[in-house]
């Protein structure tokens, strides 16, 4: 048995590392790197953590998962000092869960569990269709080759990424399991990569902004592991996001920029800033239950759009039990080589 899986973000290598023990897969990812909304940006100022800043684990399948990643020091517990900035006013927010990172950067996690992994990068799926009466073959496209090719047959086909992109896959070969995906809709969001010549000693290392453009700050390289120089990353709130989403980036950043002065009250200018889209970043209401399978078509559909048995927006704990029980179902439901 041979299954493709679309997407190399934390959903699709978790279902890639349950279903490789008995099944043979092949990763396919448009990115250079696998990682997807848990991607790095390395500069030369350092490497910023664009989407994922920290996550906890509330599930003993996940909290086990991540007792290994911390033996294989991939991960660690970032002490951070988080407060609440209310009118420029810093307050404690009430305790939370650990929050964990990799090292030297989230997208090192995503790098770490793709290892001995069959994986094809920089490499675009177009469209699925049927090869003789129960395979797949997929046409996929890479920048550096002008003529788009097929890649399988493959005997299931994973698609492992936000539904706005995985339903107009499927709208030819499986229109229910399109329609299913279209239910659902990732808010936007725009991050905001900021470096500074000097420490900027704001007391914390990390805050949830309220009235303001911004959700949340975070003090990169305070984090374990990270490489030093003064480096923070701001995520701009889901609703200025999705009402700014087609303005360009510049004008995103002086404005992202300005409210990152006004929240923190440091008049500091940075010595590089940019601004990035992320156009699907956030399910603010994830689809019940844990995946979608189809055992006829030998499609199935995983992600942090599903709620996984948790309660609150997809996080990455969604991803991760995402993934991982769609494999479950697949091995029960195909026979193993
Ligand atoms: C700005 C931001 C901040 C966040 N902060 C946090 C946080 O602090 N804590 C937390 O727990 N969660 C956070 N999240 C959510 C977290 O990033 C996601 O829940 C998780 O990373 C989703 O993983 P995934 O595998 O489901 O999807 P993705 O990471 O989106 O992976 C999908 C992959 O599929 C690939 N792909 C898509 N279409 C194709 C195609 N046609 N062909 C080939 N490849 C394709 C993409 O390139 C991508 O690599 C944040 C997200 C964003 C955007």
């Amino acid at each position: 048995m041979h299954l493709a899986i679309i997407g190399a973000g934390l959903a699709g290598l978790s279902a890639a590392r349950a279903l490789s023990a008995s099944h043979r897969v092949t990763l396919i990812e448009k990115a250079e790197n696998p990682a997807g909304r848990m991607a790095t940006h390395e500069t030369e100022f350092g490497g910023f953590d664009d989407g994922v800043q920290f996550f906890s684990a509330s599930s003993e399948e996940f909290k086990r998962e991540i007792t290994q990643w911390k033996k294989e020091a991939w991960i660690d517990a970032w002490q951070a000092r988080i407060v609440r900035l209310v009118n420029g006013r810093a307050l404690t927010p009430a305790r939370s869960a650990v929050r964990y990172v990799a090292r030297p950067g989230m997208g090192a996690l995503c790098a770490n569990l793709a290892q001995g992994l069959p994986l094809a990068t920089a490499q675009t799926v177009t469209g699925l269709q049927t090869w003789g009466n129960a395979k797949w073959l997929l046409a996929v496209q890479a920048d550096t080759v002008a003529i788009p090719a097929h890649a399988g047959p493959f005997d299931a086909v994973i698609l492992a990424m936000p539904p706005e992109q995985a339903a107009p896959l499927l709208h030819d070969v499986a229109p229910q399991l399109a329609a299913q995906a279209a239910s659902v809709h990732l808010a936007p969001c725009f991050t905001l990569e900021l470096a500074f010549a000097q420490a900027l000693d704001l007391g914390y290392d990390g805050a949830f902004i309220e009235q303001s453009r911004l959700a949340f700050i975070a003090h990169d390289n305070s984090k374990p592991g990270h490489r030093p120089g003064e480096r923070w990353v701001a995520h701009a709130a889901l609703a200025w996001s999705q009402e700014h989403l087609q303005d360009d980036l510049p004008r995103v950043r002086d404005k992202l920029l300005k409210a990152f002065h006004e929240a923190t009250g440091s008049q500091v200018q940075p010595v590089y800033a940019q601004a990035l889209r992320w156009p699907f970043a956030q399910a603010v209401q994830p689809m019940a239950g844990d995946c979608l399978w189809d055992a006829n078509l030998r499609i199935g559909l995983c992600g942090d759009w599903f709620a996984a048995g948790l309660e609150g927006e997809g996080r990455v704990e969604n991803a991760w039990l995402s993934g991982r029980r769609l494999a479950q179902q697949i091995m029960q439901s195909m026979p193993q080589d």
